[in-house]
């Protein structure tokens, strides 16, 4: 005890670093860069998703990525894999518990709660909210620790149209980014009718052929959680639960009631969905509606889900609030994206510039700042290095750029007031008075 490890001097601040101190320090494992390229793609999602989000009314709104761990302990539920194993947690200088969020909805009715929304003027309040999740999960493809998700809340509506709704405005979503998606969907009752249900389900998974079958994990989810029985992935698990007791065949007259009604407006919209007896989600607080968007024709269509959600009507009360029916999905950004790429589905507007803007010499240089600021102004997709002087290497980079046209001011040109506009592709170079320069532009850019 309080040995010293040999080897081990105290360093000096002024001491040189040791050669390996400056070997580079990776990202942490499970995290990713989202790099430039990738980053079109998530403008491409984000800026459809908001246009449709949008149209059906929804507001957009922001929560702080860390909160009070109680927080998550009382909505997403001690019982799941969430907080006990995935959560980023630790607690800060001043003694608070705090967790870094997992998903976005404990927030989200938090801040609906905190800031009295149900006063509003306008029922019900429709949010969605754009940002990062943290979970500490085993990373794989399309499995990370930090992801992005596009989730939408509706607070205050009981109907069966909004459930409706919400997923008809993903599917537009999917449909809009040209990704196929199969709507997965389940009712899991309420808190009157469920528990029988699960009882009924312990019941089936107490007979010896079929406990011998579940992997070690579900046997841990016959005492905690049986409801999660029903959505492991495992083979043997699967084959148990072939013939377990369905929760539709169970839900109260309301619960059933409003399912069937939302499937009636599901056919009216046409969004084709398939009956999923045992999606139940993985957080404790959902209750009737939920649903999932599997990519289409995929063999790990359900580890590789794009997107789910679902009811959660008493979770505001739970959380303190006025009782408030609830709903909403999260979208993920990273899946999607992996999805489009795999699809080949080109970005409209890459926004790969046009022209490329050239200066030889300090005089023109000035003029040529001027003039990318107007190009700017007048909003043509233009690119510029003003740091080179050299044309070669100027034409090099606006070859590399991809541009259709390049300018080109030089000390004559200063002079003449003109500028030459140089057809990449055919290499031909034409000299045109600099007032005659937009009108050119516009004609070989059309
Ligand atoms: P959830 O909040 O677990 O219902 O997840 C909603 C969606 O977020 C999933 O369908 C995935 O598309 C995405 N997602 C969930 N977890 C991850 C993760 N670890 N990495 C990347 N995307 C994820």
């Amino acid at each position: 005890m309080g040995r010293k490890p040999k080897n081990q001097t105290k360093r000096n601040s002024k001491e040189i670093p040791k050669k390996n101190d400056n070997k580079v320090i990776a990202r942490l494992r499970g995290m990713r860069d989202m790099l430039p390229e990738e980053h079109q793609y998530y403008r491409l999602v984000v800026n459809k998703s908001e246009e449709i989000i949008k149209y059906y009314g929804f507001s957009q709104t922001d929560i702080p990525a860390l909160e009070n761990l109680s927080l998550y302990e009382r909505s997403t539920g001690k019982q799941t894999d969430v907080v006990s194993k995935e959560m980023y947690t630790f607690i800060d200088k001043d003694g608070d518990r705090v967790g870094i969020r997992p998903e976005a909805t404990p927030g989200l009715v938090r801040s609906y709660i905190e800031h009295g929304m149900f006063n509003q003027p306008i029922q019900p309040v429709k949010l969605y909210w754009i940002g990062n999740l943290m979970r500490r999960e085993k990373p794989q493809s399309g499995r990370y620790r930090q992801f992005s998700q596009i989730d939408l809340e509706i607070f205050g509506e009981a109907g069966p149209v909004a459930d409706a709704q919400i997923i008809l405005i993903a599917n537009r979503i999917f449909k809009d980014l040209q990704i196929d998606v199969q709507v997965q969907i389940n009712s899991i009752g309420c808190k009157e009718c469920r528990p029988a249900y699960v009882d009924k389900l312990a019941e089936y998974y107490k007979q010896r052929q079929v406990r011998n079958k579940l992997c070690q994990d579900c046997k841990k989810r016959m005492l905690k959680n049986p409801l999660r029985l029903l959505d492991c992935k495992e083979e043997s698990c699967r084959e148990a639960r072939a013939e377990a007791p369905q929760i539709v065949d169970h839900l109260c007259e309301e619960c059933r009631d409003h399912f069937v009604k939302v499937l009636e407006y599901l056919d009216e919209l046409d969004v084709i969905y398939n009956l999923n007896p045992f999606l139940v989600r993985g957080l404790d607080y959902y209750n009737r509606t939920v649903f999932e968007f599997w990519p289409e024709e995929n063999e790990n269509a359900r580890q590789n889900a794009l997107g789910g959600g679902g009811r959660y009507d008493d979770l505001v009360e739970y959380m303190g609030g006025r009782p408030t029916p609830a709903l909403g999905w999260g979208l993920g950004v990273e899946r999607i994206i992996l999805k489009i790429k795999e699809n080949n589905i080109p970005l409209a507007d890459d926004g790969k510039p046009d022209i490329f803007l050239a200066q030889l010499g300090e005089a023109s240089k000035r003029k040529a700042m001027i003039f990318f600021e107007e190009l700017r102004k007048k909003k043509y997709k233009a690119a510029q290095n003003f740091v080179k002087d050299n044309l070669k290497s100027q034409l090099e980079l606006a070859d590399k750029l991809g541009v259709k046209l390049t300018l080109i001011i030089g000390q004559k040109e200063m002079m003449d007031e003109t500028v030459i506009i140089r057809d990449m592709e055919s290499g031909m170079q034409e000299v045109f008075d600099f007032k005659k320069v937009y009108e050119e532009l516009d004609k070989r850019l059309k």
